[in-house]
Order: C-alpha cells, then structure tokens, then sequence
C-alpha cells in the first residue's frame, strides 16, 4: 500500500462565490505558497469557479477536485467530485441523495456551527442524523481543539461502524487562509484522496499561523459578511 501520505484543503471558495481571490490567484497561491497536492474549489452554489480551476490544472503540480458547498435548507452540505450543478433550498437529505447520484462524495461542514447543519441541535442530534443521512466525511474545522474533538468522534463513528471519515479545509475567503485546515491522505492524487476517504484513513490538521489568519479574517469581515449576504440573497428560492 502507498505509503506517501499528502495534504488537501477541501474546502475553498473564490470570488464565484463570496471568497475575494480569483481563481488563477488560488491557483499560483497553491503552487508557489502551499504544499497541498489536491484542492476542492467549494463555492456557495455555483460550479463555475471550481470547473474554471479544473481547466487550469494541467499548468500545475496539484490536483483540482470539483466541489460546491450547497445551501440546503439545514444547513451548509458539500458535495465533492461533481458533475453538474446541485441548486440552492433543497432538502439536506435531497442535496445529499443529489451527490451520491453523482458518485460524488458528501462533506458535512463546520457541523456545530450556525450555518452548520447540526449548528443549532449540536452533538445528540448528530448521533440522530448519522443514521438517518448517507454522508461520507464530517469537517473538522480549522481549530485546534476543535479538530483534536472531531478527530475523536470521527474515530468512535468508525469504530461504531458508521463509516464516517474526518477531512479537513480552512472554508479560506481569502488567499492567505488557503491549507491553514486540511485533510491529511494517503498517496498524492485526487483519486487516491477519494479512496484514502473511503477507507476512513483521513485525518484532520491545522496549519500553524492560525492567530495570524484570523486577525486578517477580522480586518476583512465586513466585506465577507457583505459578500455572503449577496450570496445568501442569491440562493434564497
Ligand atoms: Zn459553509
Ligand atoms: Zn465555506
């Protein structure tokens, strides 16, 4: 078995979406500033950014993975490997049957927080929605605390047989927070990442230079706050 384990950030968005870089700046940021192997583009409810990502890919040493962090009525759902686009106000249950129709793989995002789909019920409801809902990873947030936490629940969810794997992304808005979270894999291609997923060996990391981060993200917050708004105007229905 391949033992070279690499990093991805699964969960990035661009100015497709509410993130303030651009494509091509991701893409030269991830090359010449990261050491990810593969990212996910993860915009609210577009396709369009990742699948422009895609197009470049060839140019770079990396792997582009094409996802869409979808609004569903509970909640943030991200869908990785997709086809075609998954719209905004669906069910979480519609949403996620939408990805798997694509053999894409299901990410349940900050789940604790507002947006989060256990955001409001936190961990007992969780438990409920386990059983009910067909998802293959739970993010483990940027945090560090927070991420040691969801490592353990992801390991019980394993043990428990639940088959829940744990992924990583910094959810960046801006450039610099590119592959502050990722997912730690085994192998270097975005096919390997996928099967390193199935086999629940993913791990959750956070990069150091967090504080540093989230003081940007604080300077910037008002113009995030405004961009997500038109964003959330955008995918009402
Ligand atoms: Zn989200
Ligand atoms: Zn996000």
């Amino acid at each position: 078995m391949n033992e070279v384990w690499s990093k991805a950030d699964l969960h990035i968005h661009s100015t497709h979406s509410d993130g303030t870089a651009r494509i091509p700046e991701i893409m030269e940021y991830v090359a010449t500033k990261t050491d990810l192997s593969v990212i996910a583009i993860t915009d609210h409810n577009t396709l369009e950014g990742a699948r422009f990502a895609k197009s470049l890919e060839d140019l770079y040493d990396f792997e582009v993975v094409v996802g869409e962090e979808i609004s569903s009525k509970s909640g943030h759902i991200i869908g990785l490997f997709l086809e075609e686009e998954i719209p905004a106000g669906l069910s979480a249950l519609e949403t996620i049957s939408r990805i798997h129709e694509q053999n894409g793989v299901v990410i349940i995002p900050h789940p604790f927080s507002n947006r989060g789909i256990f955001g409001p019920f936190g961990r007992t409801a969780f438990a409920q929605a386990v059983n009910e809902m067909a998802f293959h990873a739970l993010e483990i947030y940027n945090s560090v605390p927070y991420l040691g936490w969801a490592n353990r629940v992801a390991a019980k969810m394993f043990a428990g047989g639940q088959g829940i794997a744990a992924t990583g992304g910094s959810d960046a808005h801006l450039l610099q927070g590119i592959g502050r979270g990722y997912t730690l894999f085994r192998g270097t291609t975005a096919a390997d990442l996928r099967s390193s997923i199935d086999r629940l060996e993913t791990r959750a990391e956070a990069a150091p230079g967090g504080l540093n981060v989230a003081l940007r993200y604080a300077f910037r917050i008002p113009r995030i706050r405004r961009l997500q708004a038109w964003n959330w105007e955008r995918c009402k229905d």
